[in-house]
């Protein structure tokens, strides 16, 4: 089992991704938040994902539903990690906060087509 270990652009927030094999759940969506943000996402259970350093630098957004809890660091404005909203046990996060990640050898990356689930529909439609 791997820690993966990752900082936003000026360090104040640190993390980890712990008990991981592997990076899970490759990832990148189209819905209006994540278009956005551009990142690559992988994902883990939100136990496992650790706010090791600088957790008062982390400021939560959320919208719509509310119920997706979405962290990013209040000085760099770097997105760390989210919890999710269909799956709140578990959290994605940013591929290249990590420092040893080499985003050209990365394996495929799932297109998720976040737009097009209705956020309107009930939690766990
Ligand atoms: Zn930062």
């Amino acid at each position: 089992m791997t820690t993966f270990k990752g900082s936003c652009h000026c360090g104040a927030v640190h993390f980890e991704v712990r008990n991981q094999e592997k990076l899970e759940g490759l990832m990148q969506c189209n819905c209006s938040l994540c278009r956005r943000r551009n990142a690559i996402m992988a994902t883990a259970p939100a136990i496992d994902v650790v706010v090791t350093k600088g957790e008062d630098k982390l400021s939560l957004y959320q919208w719509n539903t509310q119920i997706a809890r979405h962290y990013f660091c209040s000085i760099c404005g770097i997105y760390t990690h989210h919890q999710r909203r269909r799956q709140p046990d578990q959290c994605g996060f940013n591929v290249a906060c990590i420092d040893e990640v080499d985003l050209e050898k990365l394996g495929p990356i799932t297109k998720v087509n976040g737009k097009a689930f209705s956020l309107e529909q009930p939690r766990g439609a």
